[in-house]
């Protein structure tokens, strides 16, 4: 058997870690690292199989010497006998050391190893730390003179959604080509970013894979509506900004950018994942795509069409650009439908920048408030339970946002099915809600029987109570508390703090019908 000494190679390799020369990510795993190089001991490096590099060491039979060359001998130096070279092989592991300069031609000093030793991120799991990073480390400072990476990403463990190491055994593995041909590529490695926090295992369940789905899904229809609003269009760069959400949605995807950067750049895929899912769906496509509507189908003519319809371009090609990474087949299938796209691929696009000539807070804050104000009057109206049939009256009272309400009162009535919106009091019983000092007023008794919507109210209420107390009576009886599994009683607090949110929802419907 041949045997390497190890601390020799170790001492290098431990100091470029201590010097930030080569980083691990997660950190905690640079302890183990250290660990496990401090206590290195010499490296058993023969095998006695068929495949792999052969030892690189000659016998000769007539004189008995022994040789390690590096180029293949017939004849001994010494006595001009034959030579015969050591049948072991060496462990696959050794050769795996040299991968990242004996792939691009070393020990030839070639263009490729030049320009790509040594390269900037290596990701791997962390059952290999030892056995392939850090022998590549101590393999690349000795014949290369340099480190063979800078970063190291150690990826997470896909578990169950219980924790659970999966295991045939167990029954509990999520096959990924199942998973793949049932909800798709893109949803399946969306829902694994949204999923890798970095330093904790995955938690896969089939329910998250379907909500990537849903997500992948709602990116190819926003898409797809995107497509038909730029027909005949043909981008110029953004020129106008006066329309209150184009203002907007530029500024807060200024926000995403720098969110999604920084996320990547610090290999926090999650939050970065996370953002985009929440501006693209909650943003983008709930409120911007919604707002633009009537003004790209020609239902309003108040605004420019054409610099709406240039914001709608850049956010759209920005959005797909950062969702690249995440979900690589829907937005290349996209961009090669986009006009003028610029690329050939959307893989060789450059990412996108933050670009600070777009952000205005001012108009974002403005935004927000038409969007409170939106949904504070849906609100009204799904909690009243009026018909959404119904086109009613609103009054509004605000000292600050007339101008603003007034400005967007198409999109207020729009949004809301709203026959007219007054601004000023409303003198009898009504009822009123507030957000943002915007005091909204409904005359409730022309749309619902405010009678029976109470008598509703009270006898909910009622139910709710005798919920309340008896949950409260179960949750103080000690030997409940002492027997019952844990998750149980998680299960019991969180019912009962959901009743007790039920009721206030109840309490403060009854006074807006009141007129409280
Ligand atoms: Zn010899």
């Amino acid at each position: 058997q041949w045997f390497l000494r190890m601390k020799p190679l170790a001492e290098p390799a431990i100091e470029a870690v201590r010097q930030g020369r080569v980083k691990i990510i997660p950190k905690v795993w640079e302890q183990i690292y250290f660990e496990w190089m401090e206590n290195i001991r010499d490296w058993c490096i023969s095998r006695q199989i068929w495949w792999g590099h052969r030892i690189p060491v000659f016998y000769c039979d007539s004189c008995g010497a022994v040789l390690a060359l590096r180029q293949d001998l017939k004849e001994c130096k010494a006595c001009g006998g034959p030579l015969r070279q050591d049948e072991d092989v060496l462990d696959t592991w050794f050769s795996s050391a040299l991968w990242p300069f004996s792939t691009l031609g070393w020990p030839e000093q070639t263009d490729l190893l030049r320009k790509f030793y040594p390269t900037s991120l290596l990701v791997t799991g962390f059952d290999i730390l030892f056995f392939w990073v850090a022998r590549m480390t101590m393999m690349g400072l000795k014949f290369m003179g340099e480190v063979p990476f800078r970063e190291v990403y150690i990826h997470a463990l896909v578990r169950d959604e219980k924790g659970k190491k999966m295991s045939k055994s167990r029954g509990n593995v999520i096959d990924p080509l199942r998973m793949i041909e049932r909800y798709g590529t893109d949803a399946f490695r969306f829902t694994l970013a949204q999923l890798s926090v970095q330093g904790r295992d995955i938690l896969l369940s089939e329910r998250r894979i379907e909500g990537g789905r849903n997500f992948a899904n709602k990116v190819w229809n926003a898409g797809r509506l995107t497509l038909s609003l730029l027909e005949d269009f043909s981008p110029k760069g953004v020129t106008s900004r006066e329309f209150l959400p184009d203002a907007w949605v530029l500024s807060r995807l200024q926000s995403i950018v720098e969110a999604v950067r920084d996320g990547i750049e610090g290999f926090r895929f999650s939050e970065a994942a996370s953002d985009l899912y929440q501006f693209f769906w909650h943003e983008f496509c709930d409120w911007y795509l919604e707002f633009i509507k009537p003004n790209l189908y020609g239902r309003v003519d108040r605004w420019d069409r054409e610099a709406t319809r240039e914001v709608l371009y850049e956010t759209f090609l920005t959005l797909l650009k950062l969702l690249h990474p995440f979900m690589p087949f829907i937005t290349e299938e996209l961009y090669q439908r986009l006009p003028a796209k610029g690329e050939e691929s959307i893989m060789v696009s450059s990412f996108p920048k933050r670009r600070a000539e777009y952000v205005d807070l001012d108009k974002e804050e403005s935004m927000q408030v038409l969007k409170d104000v939106i949904s504070l009057i849906r609100n009204i109206r799904g909690e009243l339970r009026i018909s959404p049939q119904m086109a009613i009256q609103v009054f509004i009272r605000t000292p600050t946002f007339e101008h603003l309400l007034s400005e967007y009162a198409f999109y207020i009535k729009e949004f809301c099915r709203l026959e007219a919106i007054t601004f000023g009091d409303w003198g009898t019983k009504a009822a009123s809600a507030t957000t943002r000092g915007v005091e909204i007023f409904v005359p409730v008794e022309r749309y619902i029987d405010i009678e029976r919507e109470l008598m509703r109210i009270e006898k909910e209420m009622r139910r709710t109570e005798e919920l309340i107390a008896r949950l409260d009576c179960l949750l103080r009886n000690p030997s409940f508390m002492e027997r019952a599994e844990s998750q149980v009683i998680e299960e019991k607090r969180l019912e009962f703090l959901e009743l007790e949110e039920k009721r206030s929802k109840l309490l403060s419907l009854k006074r807006m019908l009141l007129g409280e």
